[in-house]
């Protein structure tokens, strides 16, 4: 079988990129049908038979199918056609031109996500040209909505409710990660495998409602700023999940020294007290380490009183709280009424569960490994983001996901700080790198013969 005409896949890859781009998709209000359209049209030019999907007044999304044998389950490949809003005035290039300039595509979506969304539509293409013999099916949905609604939108959450056997999968492969970035000197790509989950809530404090000028020890006010300051002091518990287990293993392994010997320590509790509060202490990463090893409640409001002469009968203090793989709702609660006190109410304002997806799979393995052969610098970490992304949709359907959308930046510029940022822009040769990273392993994964 000869290899893909690679030059001539990455001209292509940005052709679809550059017209994707030109289709304003900012959300709100999205309309992004025209987007489905454009890729459907793609798609029907190869003979293939995609779906296009609509959910609203000018929102849409896009399914495909290459049918494998069926030996294996089939893979997703998804990503979102929306994008955030741009402000043409502090853009060096306008941000809906997707002009080509010091080897850069420039655009609003170039990273998030519209590049990634032309890399997997040009490779499932060539999956469909090469006529290679897949053993599982092969899914692509390109979607609505991801940056605005969420959970009542037009996007994946729609599709998973209205068309979920169009999606399921053993896994999908989605945005955030597959990028390299720099680590203590160290070239790093993170694969994401876990998701914090949300759980924002009020908890409030109640006393005797009085004249100011009476003190007395019944106060809303004392008791809730008290229990405040027993939640900064003391923080939640320590705990070790999968995710954070493995990152910590190779991130130590791939740094080495005096950072690889502190990271070490991250992987038991005592260790952790101490990393953190010695050698890690000023670390620009502290509070990604913290969060990842924690769950976290953060105060973020405070509201009590309404007259400086009266005390109030409550006082209240909002908390965006994040939750670790393995807990739940109420296995958080418990711990933050472990500290804050079990005398106050607690009041849940917003709940979405955390995420993890095992990364000691064949399908880690074959993105490690390719990665490392398009890169032989490159150090693959199993990674843990503490926002959510659609990812949370899919495993409503039991489909676990990676965040792998292959990307080489160049050196010094940092994929994540580009995101949702004026001049948002790709590297040319670093979207077509990316193409024939997931071009392998999609390929090696339909292909290759199953053991066990
Ligand atoms: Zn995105």
């Amino acid at each position: 079988m000869p290899d893909p005409n690679w030059p001539a896949v990455a001209d292509e890859t940005v052709r679809h990129l550059q017209a994707l781009i030109r289709l304003d998709t900012t959300n709100p209000p999205g309309s992004e049908l025209v987007a489905a359209e454009y890729i459907a049209g793609v798609l029907r030019a190869e003979d293939l038979e995609p779906l296009v999907l609509e959910s609203g007044p000018g929102r849409g999304n896009v399914v495909a199918r290459l049918k494998g044998s069926g030996e294996a389950p089939p893979i997703l490949l998804y990503g979102h056609t929306d994008v955030v809003p741009a402000e043409p005035a502090h853009w060096t290039h306008p941000p809906f031109a997707a002009d080509i300039a010091d080897g850069f595509l420039w655009g609003r979506g170039a990273l998030d996500m519209k590049g990634t969304v032309a890399q997997q539509l040009m490779v499932f293409m060539l999956l469909k040209r090469m006529g290679l013999p897949l053993r599982r099916d092969v899914i692509l949905a390109a979607t609505a909505d991801e940056e605005v609604n969420g959970e009542d939108g037009f996007g994946l959450a729609w599709l998973v409710k209205h068309h979920p056997d169009l999606l399921k999968a053993e896994f999908g492969l989605t945005e955030l990660g597959g990028y390299n970035l720099d680590f203590a000197g160290k070239t790093v790509y993170p694969i994401q495998v876990a998701e914090k989950g949300t759980c924002w809530l009020k908890v409030r404090a109640r006393g005797r409602p009085c004249h100011g000028s009476m003190p007395h020890r019944d106060n809303a006010v004392v008791h809730l700023a008290r229990a405040v300051d027993r939640l900064a002091t003391r923080g939640l518990p320590y705990h070790l999940c999968a995710a954070a287990d493995g990152f910590l293993d190779a991130a130590s392994a791939a740094v080495g020294g005096p950072l690889g010997n502190a990271l070490h320590l991250l992987k038991s509790p005592l260790g952790a007290e101490q990393a953190l509060q010695g050698p890690l202490k000023e670390h620009d990463l502290n509070p990604f380490f913290v969060a990842m090893l924690h769950n976290t409640a953060t105060p973020t409001g405070l509201a009590a009183g309404y007259k400086t002469n009266v005390i109030p009968g409550e006082a209240e203090v909002t908390i965006d709280g994040r939750t670790l793989p393995g807990f739940d709702t109420a296995a958080f609660l418990a711990e933050l009424k472990a500290v804050m006190g079990e005398e106050l109410e607690y009041e849940v304002t917003m709940e979405s569960p955390p995420l993890e997806t095992r990364h000691d799979t064949r399908l880690f393995a074959l993105m490690a490994d390719t990665l490392r052969r398009h890169d032989p610098q490159a150090q693959v970490l199993p990674y843990m983001m503490s926002g959510a992304t659609d990812a949370k949709y899919m495993a409503r359907l039991g489909v676990p996901s990676y965040g792998f959308a292959p990307v080489q930046m160049p050196r010094g510029m940092e994929f994540p700080s580009l995101f949702h940022a004026h001049d948002e822009r790709v590297p040319v040769a670093g979207l077509a790198w990316g193409v024939q990273v997931l071009f392998e392993v999609v390929k090696a994964h339909c292909t290759e013969q199953l053991f066990g």
